[in-house]
């Protein structure tokens, strides 16, 4: 299976079409994990386009400020965020991830002090 393929096989199995704007999208999505996303027309491979990228989330650090990360995630990069994060609407970067644990780190010696 490829990374398209296995991206939207975990969609699918999180539920991330279930809001999906176009009815269709959860379909043409098990169509490509069954039969292949080079399978797929042009027209349905667009559909799915916007589930293969995604926008990194960013992390607030303790001071409460944002570090607006733009980060594209997209094929490896997008199923290791999948798997990293619990929250299928709130992935982050590899970069924002090691920053979110050491804020995580930060965090718990605030509390203790
Ligand atoms: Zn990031």
């Amino acid at each position: 299976m490829g990374i398209a393929e296995q991206i939207l096989d975990y969609q699918l199995k999180r539920g991330v079409f279930d809001n999906a704007a176009f009815a269709g999208a959860e379909g043409i999505a098990k169509r490509a994990v069954a039969e292949g996303f080079d399978t797929l027309s042009t027209k349905q491979k667009s559909v799915l386009e916007p589930y293969l990228s995604k926008t990194c989330s960013g992390v607030t650090d303790p001071g409460g400020h944002h570090n607006e990360c733009a980060a594209e995630l997209e094929g490896e990069a997008l199923l290791d965020a999948y798997h990293r994060c619990d929250d299928t609407e709130c992935l982050v970067c590899e970069s924002c991830n090691s920053d979110e644990g050491y804020y995580a780190h930060q965090w718990d010696r605030i509390s203790q002090e």
